[in-house]
């Protein structure tokens, strides 16, 4: 797991009094601005947005316990595969570090998730091209 690139810090979002927009059915995605709707194909709880899968670090320790107080921005960092196959995001808390890993949902953009599985691969001190010339 790549550890965080501290060059990569932003300042802190200021805890704005405007609670991110966020109702009982939908909220305002902190990263793009999307209203998302709750109601997710294939998951129970909808925790990030499907369009730049950013989250909010609102869960403690179980999905949709709504019990953490950071409620910082959670970036996608990277995607993983459960034994049955399923894909998890790692999300990374930006105001606290945590690391959380969630499922995606049906409707998550397939090209951002591409986007962040391939992430490793584009690192140039890999030989990814030695592959190439089996
Ligand atoms: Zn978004
Ligand atoms: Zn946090």
């Amino acid at each position: 797991m790549p550890r965080r690139n501290p060059g990569r810090e932003r300042p802190q979002q200021r805890k704005s009094t405007a609670r991110h927009g966020e109702r009982g059915d939908a909220f305002r995605c902190v990263g793009c601005r999307l209203d998302v709707s709750m109601i997710a194909p294939g998951t129970a709880h909808r925790n990030h947005c499907p369009h730049c899968l950013t989250s909010l670090h609102v869960d403690h320790r179980i999905p949709g316990d709504r019990r953490a107080a950071c409620r910082g921005r959670m970036a996608a960092l990277s995607v993983t595969v459960r034994q049955d196959g399923e894909w998890l995001i790692i999300h990374d808390c930006q105001s606290c570090g945590e690391l959380s890993a969630n499922r995606i949902a049906g409707d998550d953009n397939a090209l951002a998730l591409l986007r962040i599985a391939i992430r490793p691969l584009s690192d140039t001190r890999l030989p990814v091209s030695a592959l190439l010339t089996l």
